[in-house]
This record gives structure tokens, C-alpha cells and sequence, in this order.
């Protein structure tokens, strides 16, 4: 089994890009903040200029097409064709399995790199009171149609207190749905979780017990399982991605984080206007990247110091690891 963390670096980029916030559900985690992010839906010749402001470094760019539900968008498709034409170095389109706009019969599974589909619980009972009645099915359902159209298909799995007892029937359920590579992702306080004050999240003791087990067991059936580290060991150095990385989040209402966790705060580093990209007025997120505090990552100590734990002498016993450091393991 190989495990090894997933190293920032500057020579490969990410582009996230919400073309709109609209979504036929409503996740009790949802992480989309109407207020922050904008209500509209963008055109498709603005979609257009904008992967093209972030074209100089396509063939470094992972890009991936978000919501909402970004398949609500009907012309998802010419985003796709003018991101292949752009010459991204991989497209993803995140999806809750509903696949609207027959999507699958307008792109090819040469256009993209990989459908990845949102479940959060191993029964339909779970998943569905998290993720709305209906909703596992449809993932079910549309897996099966995108394997049978040979598209390349990943899982998403939203660890929170609601849901991690079923983490560990994940690798039995995966092991026979085709799916490439399966990410755990740790709930965050954004979004509608925000109110929960970090009620739903899970404490050190249960992620550490659970996630790397359950993670090596999805992977010895040949998935490749992405989760992010989150605390991080006394000899491992603290990084911060909005220093050492290249990842943009692009919202709908022209708003580009570099840090997710920004995203519920109007700590943006830069904006599009008149579809031209620009520098965000200070203070924003990037006066906080170069904060050096014992205990890892600043807006983490900020939003959701619950996760954070002290000595004696009052010395954090561990650091928050950036929430975009992941470890990979494969087989
Ligand atoms: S599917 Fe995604 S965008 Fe839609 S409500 Fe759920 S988390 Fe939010
Ligand atoms: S999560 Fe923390 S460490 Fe990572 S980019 Fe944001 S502020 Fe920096």
C-alpha cells in the first residue's frame, strides 16, 4: 500500500469553478453561501471568458465544474468543449447524481477526466436524511450510466457525526460500483453547517481511528482514496496552500478565494470585473497567509478552534494542517 502526502507546489494549479449556486437539494452541510457566493447563474459566454482568464496555465490546471449542481446549467456542455479547447491538464465535473440536461448524451467520456458523485452514507437512510430523499438512488442510477458510457467515475464522502458509522461499510459497498478513486472529506463550519457551530464535526480521537483504517481498506480494492490530513504529527512542517499552492475558487458573483475556508467571509484575494481579473482590496485572505501561529492554520483557530487541544503548559498538542493537504493512498 502506498500512502504519501499530496506535496503543494506552484507547477500545478487547481480552478474550481461554481458556474452557478442553484441545486435541486439541500444538504444539511451544504457549504454554498448564497450571501457570499451570489444567486446567478452564469452565461455561457461568460463562463467562457472567464476559463479563459486562467487559460495561460491550462495544461497545469486540474479544472473542476461545480454548483450547486453544476449539471442544472444547460449549457455545461459548451463549458466542457471551450475547456477542451483550453487544453486543461483534467476536468472534473462534481455532481449529487441527478445528471440533468441528459448531460452524459452531450459530452463524451473524452471530454472529461472524471464524474465525481457526492454520497454521504452507505445506506439510503443516512445518505438520504443528509442529502435529501431520492438522492442515493440517483447516485446509484448514475454511476451506472456513466460506467456503462465508459466515463471515469469518483465518490465524495462528507465525514460528519452523522455519518461516519457508515464509513466503515463504504469499502464493500465501492468495491463493486467501477469508481476510480474515493475522497473523504472532513465537514467543515461553512455553509449551512455554520449555525451547527461545529456540532456535526467529528472529534481527533474517532477520525484518526477510523478514516486511515477505512481508507486502506477502499484502496486495497484498487481505488485510489484522497482525505485530507487535518492534524498533523510533531515532525511534519506546517504549510499553508494560499502561500505555496495555486488554487482559485470561483463564484458566480465574480468572487476568486484562494482558501476555502475564506469562502463564508468577504476575504476574497481577488475579483473578476468586466470579466477581467483584479486584486481584492486589503484586508483580505492573503493578509492572513503569512500569519505564523503555533497552531497551524490561522482561519482554522479562527472558525473552528473546537478542533484544537493544549498542554499543560498551554502549547497546542498538535497542528491544523491546512485544509487542502491531503494524504493518497493506493495499492
Ligand atoms: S448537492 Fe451540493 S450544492 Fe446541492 S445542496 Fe447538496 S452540497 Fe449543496
Ligand atoms: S485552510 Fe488555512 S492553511 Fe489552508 S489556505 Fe486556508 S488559511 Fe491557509
Amino acid at each position: 500500500m502506498l500512502k504519501q502526502a499530496l506535496v503543494f507546489t506552484k507547477d500545478s494549479s487547481n480552478l474550481f469553478f461554481h458556474i452557478l449556486t442553484k441545486c435541486n437539494l439541500s444538504c444539511t452541510h451544504c457549504y454554498i453561501n448564497k450571501d457570499q457566493h451570489g444567486a446567478n447563474t452564469l452565461d455561457i459566454d461568460t463562463i467562457k471568458a472567464w476559463l479563459n482568464l486562467f487559460s495561460k496555465k491550462a495544461f497545469q490546471t486540474n479544472l473542476i465544474f461545480l454548483g450547486g449542481e453544476p449539471t442544472l446549467h444547460p449549457d455545461l456542455f459548451l463549458a466542457v468543449k471551450e475547456a477542451k479547447r483550453l487544453e486543461f491538464k483534467s476536468i472534473i465535473i462534481d455532481t449529487n447524481g441527478y445528471l440533468f440536461h441528459n448531460i452524459l448524451e452531450k459530452i463524451s467520456c473524452d471530454d472529461i477526466d472524471f464524474l465525481s458523485f457526492s454520497l454521504d452514507g452507505a445506506t439510503k437512510q443516512t445518505n438520504d436524511t443528509i442529502r435529501g430523499k431520492g438522492s442515493y438512488e440517483k447516485v446509484m442510477e448514475g454511476i451506472q450510466i456513466a460506467r456503462d458510457k465508459k466515463f471515469s467515475c469518483s465518490m465524495i464522502y462528507t465525514v460528519s457525526d452523522m455519518n461516519i458509522h457508515e464509513l466503515e461499510l463504504m469499502p464493500d459497498l465501492v468495491k463493486t460500483l467501477g469508481i476510480q478513486r474515493f475522497f473523504i472529506q472532513v465537514i467543515g463550519m461553512r455553509g449551512s453547517s455554520l449555525p451547527l457551530n461545529g456540532k456535526l464535526q467529528v472529534s481527533k480521537d474517532v477520525w484518526l481511528k477510523t478514516i486511515p483504517k477505512v481508507a486502506e481498506k477502499i484502496a486495497a480494492h484498487g481505488i485510489v482514496v484522497l482525505y485530507p490530513k487535518v492534524f498533523l504529527n510533531k515532525n511534519e512542517i506546517f504549510q499553508c496552500a494560499g502561500n505555496v499552492a495555486d488554487n482559485y475558487f470561483v463564484f458566480p458573483n465574480g468572487r476568486v478565494y484562494q482558501c476555502p475556508i475564506c469562502e463564508d467571509f468577504p476575504l476574497h484575494s481577488y475579483e473578476i470585473r468586466q470579466n477581467t481579473l483584479v486584486a481584492a482590496p486589503r484586508i483580505n485572505e492573503k493578509d492572513l497567509f503569512s500569519l505564523t501561529i503555533p497552531e497551524g492554520c490561522v482561519m482554522n483557530k479562527m472558525i473552528q478552534p473546537q478542533n484544537l487541544s493544549y498542554d499543560k503548559k498551554g502549547f497546542p498538542e498538535h497542528q491544523i494542517a491546512c485544509c487542502m493537504l491531503k494524504e493518497v493512498i493506493s495499492k
